[in-house]
């Protein structure tokens, strides 16, 4: 779309959504439920009407540019320097602006920039000035270097500040991102975590490689706070909207369950590789059910204590069904409890001529039965009696 068609193709689409977005709900007055509503074909074919031309279809993009923002020092067209600021879910004091800008000022061209992902520029900084300006006070208090997991973390205004709020949202993006900061130190990449504290979604949760969003639920008879978890939100090149992975966490639980999931994104990771590079290489060839129950698994056996985890490897990518990827798992939980293979070979296929595996629970006696009896059930060599899908397993986990 060329400069001067964009203001009316605006003005079309306002008039579209006047006419008809649901402007008597207050929880529903969004474009983005209109949209959901009738689909992007019709609302194209609306806006159409009301500015009486028609739209080309988008373009590929040609040129990708990595999503996110550039860390540290961008050294800039003019040759001076941008210094990036990184603001914890954007929380920023008028002193600390002040404080900024006076750095910038003193030490650059005066200019600074705001990011999307909630962050700062203090640019036009010579090289011989970048020393002097990271020294200044403010800099210390506001990283130009931070963890992956604060660099790009977005996280919109929260119970505090909008009334559509149903998670604090701010404090607990920062509480997610500093207990994994501990955790993985030195993780270098690109870890995208937007958190909207309600449906409404203006913290972009959809596009993050890894997204949260608020929400209230039952538990145990209890009305609990916590998040649904999404995944696999893309930014660079075409954008696409992630897919919900897990449902209903609670708030206290999903820095365990994402920790699982960075585990494996760490140990799986070329040198600097993104996240978002690490989910369309690995992450796209395994089901997102057996991505669930990896992260689930894994700390339900931290949390009781059991010296076992389950990993992306050979015997669970690229399956095609998820009774395959079952069978992975549980020939990995079987091989790492009892220090031998169940059969001598990983597939599903080519185990008919086989002997049928000792127990578990004889061969590892300290192990719960219930542990035992689940991974027998996944590695059974009869397939009517194993299991097919990971939500026939889910509430025997329960039980564990
Ligand atoms: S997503 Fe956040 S800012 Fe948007 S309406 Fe919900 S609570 Fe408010």
């Amino acid at each position: 779309m060329l400069g001067d068609e964009v203001p009316p193709f605006f003005e079309a689409l306002g008039k579209v959504f006047k006419k008809y977005g649901f402007r008597d709900s207050r929880s529903r007055n969004r474009l983005k439920y209109l949209i959901d509503a009738v689909g992007i074909d019709e609302i194209i074919k609306a806006v159409e009407i009301e500015g009486g031309r028609r739209y080309q279809k988008k373009g590929v993009t040609q040129t990708p540019v990595q999503g996110g923002d550039k860390t540290g020092k961008v050294q800039l067209k003019n040759g001076t320097f941008a210094l990036h600021m990184v603001v914890p879910s954007g929380i920023f004091s008028g002193t600390a602006m002040i404080q900024t800008a006076e750095v910038s000022k003193e030490f650059g061209s005066g200019e600074l920039r705001l990011t999307v992902e909630q962050n700062l520029y203090v640019v036009g900084i010579p090289e011989e000035n970048i020393g002097k300006a990271l020294s200044q006070p403010v800099f210390q208090q506001y990283k130009n270097k931070h963890s992956v997991f604060f660099s790009d973390l977005i996280a919109c205004a929260g119970t505090e500040h909008c009334p559509f709020g149903v998670i604090p949202n701010k404090p607990d993006a920062i509480q997610m991102a500093d207990y994994l900061t501990k955790k993985f130190p030195h993780l270098e990449g690109k870890v995208r975590m937007y958190w909207s504290a309600c449906q409404k979604g203006c913290g972009i949760h959809g596009l993050g490689d890894i997204g949260f969003v608020g929400v209230k639920f039952r538990k145990d008879g209890k009305p609990v706070t916590g998040v649904d978890i999404h995944f696999g939100g893309t930014v660079t090149k075409e954008s696409e909207e992630g897919k919900l992975l897990i449902k209903n966490v609670p708030l206290e639980e999903a820095k365990f369950l994402v920790e699982e999931l960075i585990t494996e994104y760490s140990k799986l990771k070329k040198d600097k590789e993104t996240f978002e590079e690490f989910y369309s290489r690995i992450l796209t060839r395994i089901s997102k059910e057996a991505v669930k129950f990896l992260m689930k698994f894994n700390y339900l056996m931290k949390k009781k204590k059991i010296p076992v985890r389950v990993e992306i490897n050979e015997t669970v990518l690229g399956r095609f069904s998820e009774e395959e990827e079952i069978f992975g798992f549980g020939f990995q939980i079987y091989r790492k409890l009892t220090g031998k293979a169940p059969y001598s070979r990983s597939n599903i296929l080519e185990i008919y001529d086989e002997p049928k595996p000792e127990s578990l629970k004889k061969l590892k006696p300290d192990i719960p039965a219930k542990l035992s009896e689940i991974v027998m059930k996944m590695i059974e060599k009869s397939p009517e009696k194993r299991f097919k899908v990971f939500t026939e397993i889910e509430q025997h986990i329960k039980e564990i």
